[in-house]
């Protein structure tokens, strides 16, 4: 979500004349964009402004702006207090950059942190500066309206509003010019998309017709109201990757109604044998919290044996962290001593682990088609890419290159990746056309 803000955001710069460059050193203007959903992120925050603060010593002009989730929350500490920023920013007022800018060129320091209604950005064709010209993200909604008790996101960014669907589809067709081959569609909670009679399921539909050689994906749907009808358009459709993510949080009941997560353990595996029923080897990927407040060893129990019934093939695992202004910050105590907290993630994480070695062994002999993101961290003679299931894979470079579709076969692994030998290259069309009938 962050990365899909800074994109808006470079775009707006340099509709102004701003000109990127490669190091903080020679900026004149810094933006850090933040993120407050767990302490770890706005602490390493709070380390880079403090490094930019020694730059503005040596340099008097330079403007250091705060942007997104932080902004609202520190805004008095930051300006005032620290003098670290002379800008903060919230997320839905991006477009008075400019503005802002000129404030402080006339001495002041200026702060926008005023949420809306009605901001999606829609008109704004964000500008990819990083990333690697392959899969990018594209911003389908804002905000949330769900108010997990743990959660600081609806405090942070404002109320769920959709972006409408004509801006959705032209960003898509304009990443399909610049040769993107694959599109992750985000939102808080993406099931509850709606724009005028348009739901979800269709604009899935619609986006995945814009390239029938784009692969998309999307982040994150609720497990309360994920569309049955999405499953089937996913079996069906060739280039709507058969990979969801499906945050699951906690494996009780009673944990997750304390978490305002409105479905039970039991619809939650319900809805998971249904994925499975209707996408034949759908690959599953979830978040999980330890540590919530009042969280018994039975619920612990319970959640690590959630994710052995299901198997995911990858999952996102924190340590409760509380959040000031959620419910749980002002009716629940966070109870759990620190130890105990990370002594159940160690043991979710170990457990989660053993499942994707396993898992992974089983993918060998199997053929993928995987789109290829660029060399491998560990060698320039390998390419790394991920398959239409999300996971990761090297293998050797050949005559491949960045954004080709290459059939491989999957010879070994490690619990994070795969490693294949390539076959050919090839194409979603190609890869996935049904077998000739005989
Ligand atoms: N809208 C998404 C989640 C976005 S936040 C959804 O509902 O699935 C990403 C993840 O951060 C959450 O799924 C949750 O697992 C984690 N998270 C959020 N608040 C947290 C907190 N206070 N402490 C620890 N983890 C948290
Ligand atoms: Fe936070 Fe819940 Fe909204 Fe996700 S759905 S952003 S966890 S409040």
């Amino acid at each position: 979500m962050n990365f899909a803000d800074s994109e808006v955001v470079n775009s707006i710069l340099l509709d102004e004349g701003m000109v990127p460059v490669q190091t903080a050193e020679e900026a004149d203007v810094i933006f850090v964009n933040t993120c407050s959903i767990r302490e770890n992120a706005e602490t390493r925050v709070w380390n880079r402004l403090k490094e930019f603060r020694s730059l503005k010593k040596e340099n008097k002009k330079l403007t250091v702006g705060v942007l997104g989730c932080m902004a609202e929350r520190i805004k008095d500490r930051i300006i005032d207090q620290e003098q670290l920023v002379d800008i903060v920013v919230g997320p839905d007022a991006y477009r008075d950059i400019p503005n802002l800018l000129a404030e402080v060129e006339d001495g002041r320091k200026a702060v926008n942190v005023l949420l809306s209604l009605e901001e999606t950005y829609a008109d704004i064709s964000p500008v990819r500066t990083s990333g690697n010209g392959v899969s990018a993200f594209v911003s389908i909604m804002r905000g949330c309206d769900n108010m997990c008790a743990f959660c600081v996101v609806p405090f942070t960014r404002g109320r769920e509003r959709s972006r409408p669907l004509e801006s959705i589809l032209r960003e898509i067709r304009e990443l399909s010019d610049q040769g993107y081959k694959e599109v992750t569609l985000l939102g808080q909670n993406v099931n509850s998309y709606k724009y005028e009679d348009i739901d979800f399921t269709r604009l899935m539909d619609e986006a995945s017709k814009v390239n029938s050689e784009i692969r998309f994906r999307f982040s994150s749907p609720h497990p309360k109201d994920f569309p049955e009808p999405l499953l089937h358009l996913i079996a069906e459709r060739p280039n709507l990757c058969n990979y969801i993510h499906i945050p699951a949080q906690a494996g009780s009941s009673s944990m997750l109604e304390r978490m305002r997560r409105p479905y039970t353990r039991e619809q939650y595996l319900s809805l998971i044998e249904r994925m499975r029923e209707i996408i034949p080897g759908v690959s599953l990927s979830t978040d999980i919290i330890a540590g919530f407040c009042d969280e018994t060893e039975e619920e612990h129990h319970d959640t690590m044996t959630l994710m052995e019934i299901v198997e995911y093939d990858l999952a996102y695992m924190f340590a409760y962290s509380e959040r000031e202004r959620t419910l749980a910050h002002r009716k629940y105590e966070d109870n759990v001593p620190e130890d105990v907290k990370k002594r159940r993630l160690t043991e979710i994480i170990q457990q989660q682990m053993a499942i994707q070695e396993k898992n992974n062994k089983a993918e060998i002999g199997n053929r993928h088609l995987v789109l290829v993101e660029g060399e491998s961290k560990r060698s320039a003679e390998q390419l790394s890419g991920r398959t239409d299931t999300n996971k990761m894979v090297v293998f050797d470079r050949k005559d491949f290159k960045k954004g080709d579709y290459v059939e491989v076969e999957i010879t070994d692994c490690t619990s994070a990746t795969l490693i294949a030998k390539p076959v050919a290259k090839s194409s979603i069309t190609e890869f996935f056309a049904e077998p000739a009938l005989v």
